[in-house]
Order: structure tokens, then C-alpha cells, then sequence
């Protein structure tokens, strides 16, 4: 339990809650009772429009990297057979053959224009993800992927990693892919449970397909093939979840990772849960699960790398393999070069910027960027990393951004200190995991210092809102 504040604290918390009050109280939208618009205020008003890539390019060639940090490529591909229910990504569904290639000639196109500018880059990583890449047929993937390999630099070394439903995987696609470039894939299992599946709106996906698919991706010649589940999906039991794993791991994947649930207003919806329901099952179910399955693992030839509650992952590596050397996902010190509609490109301390455009055209692209200041990229960098739950390393931050981060950050730490979000370490801070609903508060006290600066006097929040949320989340 955190220590109860100081008096000194208390009016530092107080402090606190005033400048968040003055800006909040500012806002006359009543808009849902969600946190979310918090976000999209300071998102809003930081946005610019441009007009094309040519003039991203000195955003990351001005770049320069905080040690330790990594060149990205993420090419998104943001379709799905259908939506499961659990998703918080924005995807769409159910594309026809003409939409698909239309989008995969449209991610070359931009692949051709990114790629002289960055002539010269070599990437550390590079990640398909959406969506569902495996929608794609096997000679459009070639094509595509073959295009993006062919005109950007990814060391020989590089993790080159791309995400496949069992249920739309085939040899022919993995093959092609192999072939493109990528040595790692991974496939979203989720669940083998059948009752689960059905409710996840997953039920095309069986236990059959799920293992042909791994034995298809040993076949193809993939260095690491990789599966995913979650953990704590409603109606699942400590026992069942087990089970699964275990299944999974005779098997014998490279590695299995173990995502907890993020709960969304769609999932509870799906489920007839709420926040409350939800919390009391996990508490329930979550704490003993992690060591049922060290111990479950090991036994068969499985080491956890990192099986604990901090990232909300878990990763079972398989004995005979080393030690990835990184996790698969983007870090936040990371410069990120993002290809096709909806992914992030990202440059540290300079600019956030999106591709937008409503028909993914290449005659008219468009992007949505949000410039950096010193000081909006450090409250950009400590957001991400709290929403993801990552470890903010002191002298990397230092590195990085010239401050010290305890100094820097001290009023907002302590808060989320006397909430159990963080543990103070001497190397640096340790973000725990936090609901969904929470990472937007708690993620947006990092901008309070911007915000209290906004004379825009635009309203989105309502007075009533604030002193509910001042209320529900803050001391005293
Ligand atoms: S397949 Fe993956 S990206 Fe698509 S809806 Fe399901 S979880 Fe989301």
C-alpha cells in the first residue's frame, strides 16, 4: 500500500488538482464520461495539417538518436476478417480483393516515396502488424513486402517480424513472406478454448489450424515462430488457461508471450460486464496464474524472460534459444517510420505524424502531425511509457532529454506513487499496470503544465465531469 501523504504533499496534490481544475473547468462540451477526451483536447490543438512525405523527411533526417534507441519500420495493414470482440485497434472489416491490393500498391507507392530521404538509414527493427497481414494473398504479400525490403535498409541482424491469424495462414503465404525477408512470425492465438472463440467472434480459428500453422511457419524456414495468448478474458479459469498453454507449448514455439486482457467498453459490452465485475474476477484469477505457468513451462523446456505483472506480458522462451534481445513493439525512444494508413511514424522530440487521408490515395496524401517541443516530447515519452507499462531508465532519460527525470516529474510521480502506478528504483522508475480507463487520466497528468497554459477556452469537458473525476481519482 502507498504511504499516506505529507502534509507538504497534500498541497502539492492540492496544487495539482487546482491547475487540472482550471483547465477542465474551461471546457463546455459535455461530451461521454470518458477520459479518452482529455487526450483528444491536447491531440486537437497540437495537430497540423501537410501536405506529403517529402516534407516528413527532415523530421527524421534531423534526428538524433537517443542512445540506446532503435530505427523502426512498421508497415500497417489495418484490415480484419471480422472485428474480435476484446480489439482496441481501429481496423476494418471484412475487405474485398480489389480494396486489399488497392491498399498494398498504395503502401509501395509509399515505400518509393519515403525511401530516398532515408537512404542511408539501417533499421534495427521491422514489424508488419494491424490488422491482420495474413489477409493478404500470397502474391500480393510478395509483392509488397518484397517492395519494402527492397528499398529500405534492415540490417542482417534486424528482428523482421510479422503477424499472422492461424486462421488465414497457408504455405504459400509464409513462404512468400520468408522469402521477402521476415525471420520472425507470430501468431495471435488468443485462446484454444472453443466457447472463448466463439464469443471472441473467433470462430473460424481451431486447434487444428492453430497447429498447422506453426508446423507451416517451421517449414517455410522461420528463425522464430512465435504465438500469443491472453490472459484473463472473461469466463476463462486459471485451470482452462493451462490447459491451453500447455497445449501450445508441446508444440514447441520459440516463444510464447502472454498478453493481459485490456479491457474495453466494447469487451464489457460483449460480455454484460463492467469495470467492477471485471476487477473482482481478475483479482480473483491473475496472481497465481504467472507461477502456475513458470512452473508449467518449465517442465516443458521453458524459461520466463520476463514473467511478471510490470509490462502486463509474459514471454516463455524455449530453453535451446537465446534471449531476444529486444521486445517485438515499438519502445518509446524509438524512431519510428510507419507505412500505410493509421500507423504512426514517430521521431523523438520532433514530430508524431500520421498518414489520414479518408481514401488512401497516393495522388493526395495527407498527414496529421504533431510537433514536439522539448517539452511535449518528454510528457510524450513518459505517457507511452506509462501506458505501456515500461521502465524509464534515469541516465537514458538524461541522455535523452538533458533533465533529470525525478526532478522533472516529481508532483506527478508522487501521485501516481500514492496510487501504486510506479516504483521508484535506484536506476530508474518502474511503470505498473493500469486499466484501460486509467492510462488516459493518469497518462494525461504528464500535460497538466501545457494544458494550464491553453488560453484557447475551448470546452470539451463539463464542471460537473471534472469534479466527478477529481473526486473518483484524487485525494482528499
Ligand atoms: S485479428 Fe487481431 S487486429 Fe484483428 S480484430 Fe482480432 S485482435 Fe484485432
Amino acid at each position: 500500500m502507498p504511504q499516506a501523504p505529507s502534509a507538504s504533499e497534500r498541497e502539492a496534490l492540492d496544487g495539482f488538482k487546482r491547475r487540472l481544475a482550471e483547465v477542465m473547468v474551461r471546457s463546455r462540451l459535455n461530451l461521454r464520461d470518458d477520459l479518452r477526451v482529455i487526450n483528444v483536447l491536447w491531440d486537437r490543438l497540437q495537430v497540423e495539417r501537410i501536405a506529403g512525405a517529402r516534407e516528413l523527411r527532415p523530421f527524421w533526417e534531423g534526428a538524433s538518436s537517443p542512445p540506446g534507441s532503435r530505427a523502426v519500420l512498421y508497415v500497417n495493414i489495418p484490415y480484419c476478417r471480422q472485428k474480435c470482440s476484446f480489439c482496441k485497434f481501429q481496423v476494418r472489416t471484412a475487405p474485398t480483393p480489389r480494396a486489399l491490393a488497392r491498399y498494398a500498391a498504395d503502401v509501395v507507392r509509399e515505400a518509393e516515396f519515403f525511401s530516398p530521404g532515408l537512404a542511408g538509414t539501417r533499421f534495427d527493427f521491422v514489424q508488419a502488424g494491424g490488422g491482420t497481414p495474413s489477409l493478404l494473398p500470397a502474391a500480393r504479400m510478395k509483392e509488397l513486402f518484397g517492395a519494402v525490403f527492397a528499398r529500405f535498409d534492415a540490417g542482417r541482424a534486424a528482428l523482421r517480424s510479422i503477424e499472422f491469424h492461424p486462421s488465414s495462414a497457408s504455405p504459400a503465404k509464409l513462404r512468400a513472406c520468408r522469402a521477402a525477408g521476415f525471420n520472425r512470425v507470430s501468431f495471435g492465438v488468443q485462446t484454444l478454448d472453443r466457447s472463448l472463440l466463439s464469443r471472441l467472434r473467433r470462430a473460424d480459428q481451431t486447434e487444428a489450424r492453430v497447429r498447422r500453422a506453426v508446423r507451416w511457419a517451421r517449414e517455410a524456414g522461420f528463425d522464430i515462430v512465435a504465438v500469443e495468448l491472453i490472459a484473463g478474458l472473461w469466463g476463462d479459469t486459471p485451470e482452462g488457461f493451462l490447459r491451453g498453454a500447455v497445449r501450445l507449448l508441446r508444440q514447441r514455439p520459440s516463444s510464447l508471450s502472454v498478453n493481459q486482457l485490456n479491457l474495453t467498453a466494447d469487451y464489457m459490452k460483449a460480455e454484460g460486464i463492467d469495470t467492477e465485475k471485471y476487477a473482482a474476477f481478475r483479482a480473483e484469477t491473475m496472481p497465481a496464474l504467472a507461477q502456475a505457468l513458470r512452473e508449467r513451462a518449465a517442465g516443458l523446456g521453458y524459461r520466463a524472460e520476463s514473467l511478471s505483472e510490470t509490462r502486463g506480458i509474459w514471454t516463455l522462451v524455449r530453453d535451446d534459444l537465446p534471449t531476444p534481445a529486444r521486445a517485438d513493439g515499438c519502445e518509446a525512444l524509438d524512431r519510428v517510420l510507419g507505412l500505410g494508413q493509421g500507423a504512426w511514424s514517430h521521431v523523438p522530440g520532433r514530430a508524431w505524424y500520421q498518414r489520414t487521408t479518408l481514401e488512401f490515395s497516393q495522388e493526395k496524401p495527407i498527414y496529421r502531425m504533431r510537433r514536439q517541443t522539448p517539452e511535449t516530447a518528454m510528457a510524450a515519452y513518459v505517457r507511452h511509457a506509462l501506458i505501456n507499462g515500461s521502465f524509464v531508465d534515469f541516465r537514458a532519460f538524461r541522455d535523452a532529454f538533458g533533465e533529470d527525470f525525478r526532478r522533472r516529474y516529481a508532483l506527478e510521480l508522487r501521485l501516481l506513487e500514492l496510487f501504486g502506478r510506479v516504483r521508484l528504483e535506484d536506476a530508474g522508475a518502474r511503470f505498473l499496470p493500469v486499466e484501460l480507463t486509467e492510462r488516459y487520466f493518469f497518462g494525461s497528468i504528464f500535460f497538466v503544465r501545457q494544458w494550464a497554459r491553453l488560453t484557447a477556452g475551448r470546452a470539451l469537458l463539463g464542471p460537473d465531469y471534472l469534479r466527478r473525476l477529481a473526486e473518483a481519482v484524487l485525494p482528499g
